[in-house]
């Protein structure tokens, strides 16, 4: 591993905390319910498809129906395209100029609109608008420069909720929300190093406090490539940092096991043995009473086909593994899914699978193969999209002795990568026509320098202080998604600001280790929880079981949970009962132990009362009891 060569790109797209939309005067507000529906049906003329795959293409002409979602609190006319944009948000365009000045990046001096062609549906215009900030500039860690490619202002797409093939469904609550996208220039280092990158812009953005926080507001594009090879992997939607290092991990070794497949290749094999789907047949017919189950499913649709392709010079390379899981036959499985083909067999893993002995030698047979050094690609699946899914295959085959190929792939939560589409060329821009340049001056900036923010060490420093927490747990607080509610909660209630900052991050990280959600604890639920705590109902040591039942969705709302824990604020006068009632039970346990029978006392006295009140209350009762029982002995 020491060997790799990491070389690593970023796109930051940070959401902004405005009130309203970038090009309207909605609120940036997450749906909860949507209340009403339009279809439509985008028709891209050719010109504007410059620079798209041809496998994107071929998906967008089969006309797939997008139906939009949208809620009249999060969306207006300008979502649905019927109506122009509306001027430039003055709050977003400030945040942007804000974040150029703290990279020193160079503000250029009259900022234009563009659109940006976007062919899945998540426009409702088919374009995305986006502006040029400032170029250039750089980020400082340990002394360290980074630089900053662009700075861009942009809206946020619709939010994709589901797609069956027929319809694409998108919310428009997202849709519009003001975006900055920076761009850094590629890096080198090691995974970790790497991360320690995002961590700090990620925090310089925060320490803005304009941004959003929170799952889904900070999402990057990492670009990644190994041993300087030249195919460029463009990694999308990766949501959280312990996400990244993962991801990263997990395409080094993809990658490093790509370039060793060729190097095998290049190695053991002359290049014109290589013969790519030189002989390509339906051999439908032969599958057509096969035991295999995978096989059966896919015939069992009159539309969809068995073919097979020759690849000579190919037998041993499809199964190759130099690394778990990593090899060729994966990777073309991976790639027809993406234009919905289920079945796909190679020649080094059959017959397995269902698929027999005597199958695969009339497979052989009819692509007249060498069984020495030939291999083959059987795929199972719909007739029209069956050529444009081969000559997919082909073009990847023939790109296996160069190693890495460029494409662009999505990120799973668990740090796996998956092929997406092709890497798209630069997509095609034209200026947007119905919004004026917005000229930058002086007068405009200087005011927004005195608004950078301070340093991540002075911005802790200065938190530590205001609600004396020790460094680390300002820290926390700041990089979480809890630091807002945090300081409403110190302000509001009495309780201290370290015991809320402790509980919105340590306790919260804990569960959520333990597979519990923690997206159900939304802002209302913790004032709800915190304000009973600060006004007595409950005890401090009910606020986890609380949390626990909610995350773990046993329960659905701060009520309910205290009902089904049997949380009830105790009267002092019943706690007393409760109290001489155990010390009463324990005379024996006193006179043996004295002041010592505290802890025993105390541990019956909580299989009672935990949760119900503060240990420590519990603690000085008991402790004062004894004392007063112990004293009229003597
Ligand atoms: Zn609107």
């Amino acid at each position: 591993m020491n060997e790799i060569i990491l070389k690593v790109g970023f796109e930051i797209h940070q959401q902004l905390s405005t009130k309203n939309k970038l090009f309207c005067n909605c609120k940036c507000l997450e749906a909860e319910n949507y209340d009403s529906i339009f279809l439509r049906k985008l028709r891209p003329a050719h010109s504007e498809l410059g620079s798209y795959d041809r496998a994107s293409i071929f998906e967008f002409t089969k006309m797939r129906t997008i139906k939009y979602h949208s809620s009249y609190l999060s969306s207006c006319l300008v979502e649905a395209d019927e109506e122009p944009p509306h001027e430039i948000n003055r709050d977003a365009m400030d945040t942007a100029l804000i974040i150029s000045l703290a990279l020193n990046s160079n503000i250029i001096d009259e900022i234009n609109v563009m659109r940006k062609i976007v062919i899945d549906g998540s426009n409702t215009s088919g374009f995305q608008r986006t502006m040029l900030i400032s170029y250039g500039g750089h980020l400082q860690i340990d002394g360290k420069k980074i630089g900053v490619q662009t700075i861009c202002l942009e809206e946020d797409s619709g939010k994709l909720l589901s797609d069956d093939g027929k319809f694409r469904e998108y919310g428009l609550d997202r849709l519009g929300i003001p975006l900055i996208e920076i761009a850094l220039e590629p890096v080198t280092g090691t995974p970790t190093e790497i991360v320690k990158i995002a961590l700090n812009l990620g925090r310089l953005l925060r320490t803005t406090k304009r941004v959003a926080r929170g799952l889904g507001s900070i999402r990057q594009d990492v670009n990644i490539s190994v041993n300087n090879g030249k195919g460029i992997v463009e990694i999308k939607g990766v949501q959280r940092l312990d996400q990244l290092i993962k991801v990263i991990e997990y395409e080094t070794i993809r990658q490093h096991g790509l370039i060793l497949i060729a190097e095998k290749m290049n190695r053991e094999r002359k290049s014109n043995d290589i013969i790519i789907g030189d002989k390509i047949m339906d051999i439908t017919n032969i599958f057509m009473d096969s035991s295999s189950k995978i096989v059966q499913k896919v015939i069992s649709n009159k539309e969809n086909i068995f073919m097979a392709i020759r690849v000579k010079g190919f037998k041993g390379l499809f199964g190759f593994e130099p690394y778990p899981d990593i090899r060729i036959g994966k990777e073309l499985g991976e790639l027809v899914r993406f234009y919905g083909f289920g079945g796909l067999f190679h020649s080094d893993e059959l017959p397995n699978y269902g698929i027999t002995d005597i199958e695969v030698r009339k497979v052989n047979e009819i692509l007249d193969i060498d069984i020495s050094k030939d291999g083959f690609i059987i795929l199972g699946g719909p007739r029209e999209k069956m050529s444009i899914a081969i000559s997919a295959i082909c073009d990847r085959l023939n790109n296996v002795s160069s190693g890495v190929p460029s494409e662009t792939r999505a990120a799973r939560i668990d740090g796996k990568t998956i092929y997406s589409r092709p890497k798209p060329g630069s997509a095609r821009m034209y200026p947007e026509t119905d919004i004026a340049p917005f000229k930058i001056t002086d007068d405009l900036l200087v005011p927004l320098k005195e608004k950078v923010p301070k340093s991540w060490n002075e911005t802790i420093s200065y938190l530590a202080k205001k609600y004396q927490l020790n460094k680390n747990l300002a820290e926390k607080i700041f990089d979480s998604n809890y630091f807002e509610i945090f300081e409403v909660l110190s302000g509001l209630t009495k309780i201290s600001p370290s015991f809320i900052a402790s509980k919105l991050t340590e306790d919260i990280l804990n569960f959520e280790r333990q597979g519990y959600d923690s997206s159900i604890l939304n802002n209302n639920i913790l004032l709800d929880i915190f304000k009973r705590l600060d006004s007595g109902l409950i005890a401090k040591e009910s606020i986890n079981l609380i949390m626990e039942k909610l995350m773990n969705r046993t329960t659905k709302s701060v009520d309910e949970s205290i009902r089904v824990l049997g949380i009830k604020s105790i009267s002092d006068e019943e706690l007393e009962k409760i109290i001489d009632k155990i010390i009463e039970d324990n005379v024996l346990i006193i006179q043996e132990k004295g002041m010592k029978a505290t802890s025993a006392l105390m541990g019956k006295c909580m299989t009672i009362l935990r949760g119900k009140v503060n240990g420590k209350k519990i603690n000085d009762l008991i402790n004062n009891k004894l004392n007063i029982i112990l004293n009229l002995k003597k």
